[in-house]
């Protein structure tokens, strides 16, 4: 019930293209070949325009981003919002309307597009920060009074969460985030308890970014010469507020494929739900990750980008066996994927799921075996007096048998026994010098 990922977008972006702005194609999620990265956010291909260097198509933009963030693949299961791979919907100023005009069209789309309850939504404002030498955004402040918001859930915090940056010197500014009250149900009951507190009852939607100041390399901001605007609302949080599901996870998007995954595995009477949904998540993120990627182009592999692909694909197996899979299950779950995605994918890539799935069943094959053999090994593994685990035998284990070490501390870690990772380390090094020597040996003889 309620609308559909594919209208959600459709109407999302004809908002903005009525408000004049020029609807953008989404850019590659990576670009093909020499890629070492993924694209993090919407306004990533935007950047040249955002920074003055080169001249927009249009003073006001908005395009619907596949974004994957690396940084976010360990969080995913942890709660019912995070993925690796997501859409952003984004509308960008660049040089054009302000922090006002910004913040009215965003309510006026949440209350009279979307249909959102006021009541539910809090924002964020930045508090202000004396080593920046700025204080209370009070423009956004008044901006969201202008428009009727209830002071009483605007809620000011520092400077990690509300004044965005690039990640190093380059465009910043403050921002204003929207976020969702899931109830008292899902709070932790303090009083305190809003937007910015680690109980998880309030989740981010939109992010209003107000592109105002350069940042130097020094840490000193200095105005830009034009002031842009930068938004970026999270495509499966927002269905899921929309679709009423309670989890991102549950929306139409992911449907077809946890039909099929429970068609798979329907004896895990015997597992704990919380368990089983935390597996469950990790599969599907994983593998809609996965389809984007590899459809982009990066198949997985040994190095960079292609390393990212390879782990979500292993992680997404181990997961299965948590599941009481047994048989290789992972590229039966792309095309339901796919096909929930409808007009979220180019007619070209429906076609070339097949390809995707022929990729994926290889991959998934070629570790099938030391999936077996590697959990049956660590299954048996004696942790020392300490409780930890020696770090040689992880080692061994990833250079002897290709079993990655951060797949081991995981499973290890759901025995309740940790990693002597200096021991580790040692291991590595000796591996190292052992091999160096050898290499010598060879040379001098040689
Ligand atoms: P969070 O605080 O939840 O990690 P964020 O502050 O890192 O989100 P932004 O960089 O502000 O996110 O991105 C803009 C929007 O994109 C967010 O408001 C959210 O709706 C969405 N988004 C960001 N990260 C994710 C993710 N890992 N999974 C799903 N949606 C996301
Ligand atoms: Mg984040
Ligand atoms: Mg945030
Ligand atoms: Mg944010």
């Amino acid at each position: 019930t309620g609308l559909s990922s594919v209208q959600i977008t459709e109407k999302y972006l004809s908002f903005f293209r009525a408000r004049n702005h020029l609807e953008l194609m989404s850019s590659p999620l990576a670009v093909p070949g020499n890629s070492t990265s993924f694209i993090i956010a919407g306004m990533q291909p935007l950047l040249p325009y955002l920074r003055g260097e080169q001249l927009p198509p249009a003073p006001r933009l908005t395009a619907l981003q596949r974004c994957l963030r690396t940084d976010d693949v360990d969080m995913v299961g942890t709660n019912d919002y995070k993925f690796s791979g997501f859409h952003m919907l984004g509308n960008w100023s660049i040089g054009n309307y302000g922090k006002h005009e910004v913040i009215e069209m965003a309510l006026d789309l949440l209350l009279n597009v979307f249909g959102l309850d006021l009541g539910r939504l809090w924002v964020t404002v930045f508090t202000g920060d004396p080593r920046l030498h700025l204080g209370l955004d009070e423009e956004a402040v008044a901006g969201w009074l202008r428009v009727g918001f209830p002071p009483e859930r605007i809620v000011p915090l520092g400077r990690d969460d509300n004044f965005w940056t690039t990640g190093g010197p380059g465009p910043s500014g403050p921002c204003s985030e929207i976020f969702v009250d899931r109830g008292p149900a899902y709070g932790c009951g303090s009083a305190e308890c809003r937007p910015g507190c680690s109980c998880g009852r309030f989740f981010e939607i939109w992010n209003l970014v107000f592109m105002e100041y350069d940042l130097l390399a020094d840490g000193s901001i200095v105005p830009l010469p034009q002031r842009n605007i930068d938004t970026g609302m999270g495509l499966e949080r927002i269905a899921m507020v929309l679709q009423g599901t309670g989890s991102a996870f549950a929306i139409d998007l992911f449907q077809a494929a946890r039909e099929r995954l429970q068609m798979l595995a329907p004896g895990s009477d015997r597992l704990d739900k919380t368990r089983e949904e935390h597996a469950y998540k990790v599969i599907v993120d994983h593998m809609r990750a996965v389809l984007m990627a590899v459809l982009a182009g990066v198949e997985p592999g040994r190095d960079g980008s292609r390393s990212v692909i390879r782990r979500l694909v292993r992680r997404a197996a181990r997961q299965g066996r948590i599941l009481g899979i047994d048989e290789q299950f992972l590229s039966s779950l792309l095309l339901p994927l796919a096909q929930a995605h409808g007009s979220l994918l180019t007619m070209e890539e429906h076609e070339r799921v097949p390809t995707v799935e022929r990729i994926v069943a290889r991959e998934e094959r070629m570790f099938a075996r030391v999936l077996t053999s590697g959990l049956k090994f660590l299954l048996q593994l004696e942790p020392k007096a300490d409780g930890q685990v020696a770090g040689e035998e992880l080692f061994r284990l990833s250079a002897e048998k290709g079993f990655p070490a951060d797949l081991a501390a995981e499973v290890l870690m759901e025995r309740g026994l940790s990693v002597d990772w200096s021991g580790y380390q040692r291991s590595v090094e000796e591996h190292r010098r052992v091999s160096r020597l050898s290499a010598e040996k060879h040379f001098r003889r040689g």
